[in-house]
């Protein structure tokens, strides 16, 4: 396939796995170790923060082919901590490619997290797990000798299924054996291989239409029949398909040979598209009036003149003969360049459930309530405690954030001594 095409053909194709981020390293007990000095302080260094996934688009992939064998993807974790406060490498991030125009969804809770359409997509599916702290972060004046250090933060596991929507920049409608399959032919010059795939969906025949000045891909949706948007036969499937074109091409037969009727035909079909989406319905529709080589006379020209009439660009063409077909895509072409690829709508999802859990965590030992978590080291580390407004700040974050809540939860009493990475003070209701 030329490169130009890659960036278009789309298979209609899923793959299901799990990705996991690696966990943080476990923070580091160590006591500070020096000739003539009998005990030094608590120097235990911080566990390494675990490696994410990140899913990429890669240009050069056109199916989502390599990814259908490997289950698991899992980034490495973050290196424990050491003595003399050495933090603990981070775990390497683990990247995995995908063809653009991947929609990733979230099996879990059904919903579509990503879409990567751009060539330049980038999108974080797990972030790796926070390391522990090491024990040189617990040493307070009253406790000068921490024998314990926090564990890293777990990394995030979830299953996600992959699905490459077709961006095709224009479809064709219309009847069976109106002659779709044989303009598609007679206009493409490349053909996607796709006889040694295995697709879950049936895909639709795909073919890169060249142009004077560049190429559009063109997309021959089979299967529109009536009663589609209601799941009969198989309609439904590929009318999703259509979605995300730029206009389509609305293939008649002029010619009556098949004893249908071209007007009754372009209503059914657009009534169809209209039960099935109100979007896609308002699609640009140019008409292509088909088998004009063997239409009795004067056929074309009432198709034509009622068409106009509603407000269609009307072409007649023969697929077989290829009559007026240059005309046709020149127009189609030129009207494609100025209607931009359609977004798909994606929820956002909740930061929460990307990340590692909640914002701090409260651990009793001996007594002492050691409140941990990155959130809770900058908020202790941007507290000037010698300050009375920046000291009621600090109060009132630990309220909003839930941390007293959370204190009390864990049984905390009036004079309980809290600890936060290294003050330390006693609760006062
Ligand atoms: P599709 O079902 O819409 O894909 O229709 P096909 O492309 O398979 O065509 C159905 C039949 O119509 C085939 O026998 C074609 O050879 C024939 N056909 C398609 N286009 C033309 C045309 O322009 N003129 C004539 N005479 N026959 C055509
Ligand atoms: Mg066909």
């Amino acid at each position: 396939m030329p490169a130009f095409c890659m960036r278009c053909i789309m298979f209609v194709d899923t793959v299901t796995f799990t990705v996991k981020s690696g966990d943080g390293g476990n923070g580091c007990v160590a006591f500070h170790r020096e000739k003539y000095v009998p005990a030094g302080g608590p120097d235990g260094g911080d566990g390494g923060r675990g490696g994410s996934v990140f899913l990429k688009v890669n240009t050069n992939m056109s199916t989502l082919m390599d990814l259908r064998y490997k289950k698991k993807f899992a980034a490495k974790r973050g290196e424990d901590g050491r003595g003399a406060r050495q933090k603990g490498k981070d775990g390497e991030s683990l990247t995995i490619y995908v063809p653009q125009g991947t929609i990733v969804k979230d099996n879990a809770s059904g919903r579509i997290i990503a879409d990567l359409s751009d060539a330049d997509s980038e999108f974080c599916v797990a972030k790796g797990g926070n390391g522990g702290w090491g024990n040189s972060h617990f040493s307070t004046p009253t406790r000068q000798a921490p024998a314990f250090a926090k564990a890293g933060r777990k990394g995030v596991e979830r299953e996600i299924t992959l699905e490459l929507k077709l961006i095709a920049d224009v479809g064709l409608l219309g009847f069976p054996n109106v002659g779709k399959s044989t303009l598609l032919s007679a206009v493409s010059t490349a053909k996607p291989q796709i006889a040694n795939y295995h697709f879950t969906t049936l895909v639709p025949n795909l073919g890169v239409v060249h142009v004077a000045d560049g190429s559009m891909v063109m997309a021959d949706i089979p299967g529109i029949i009536e009663g589609a948007s209601a799941g009969v036969g198989l309609g439904h499937d590929f009318l999703r398909h259509v979605e995300r074109t730029r206009a389509l091409i609305h293939v008649v037969d002029v010619s009556g040979c098949e004893g249908r009727d071209p007007i009754e035909d372009f209503d059914i079909l657009n009534a169809e598209l209209k039960t099935y989406s109100e979007e896609l319905s308002k699609k640009l529709q140019i008409i292509a009036a088909n088998k004009v080589d063997i239409a009795p006379e004067g056929a074309y020209e009432a198709f034509e003149q009622q068409m106009q009439a509603r407000g269609y660009e009307v072409y007649p063409i023969s697929a077989a003969t290829r009559q007026g077909v240059d005309a046709l895509i020149k127009r189609v072409y030129t009207l494609v360049q100025s209607i931009p690829v359609p977004e798909i709508v994606v929820e956002e999802i909740p930061e929460a459930a990307l990340a590692e859990g909640p914002l701090f965590e409260i651990e009793v030992v001996d007594g002492i309530y050691y409140v941990t978590g990155d959130f809770v080291y900058n908020l202790v580390n941007s507290t000037n405690f010698e300050d009375v407004d920046s000291l009621s700040y600090f109060q009132r974050t630990l309220r909003s954030r839930g941390i007293i809540d959370a204190l009390e939860k864990a049984g905390i009493n009036e004079g309980d001594i809290v600890s936060m990475d290294e003050v330390e003070f006693e609760y006062e209701k």
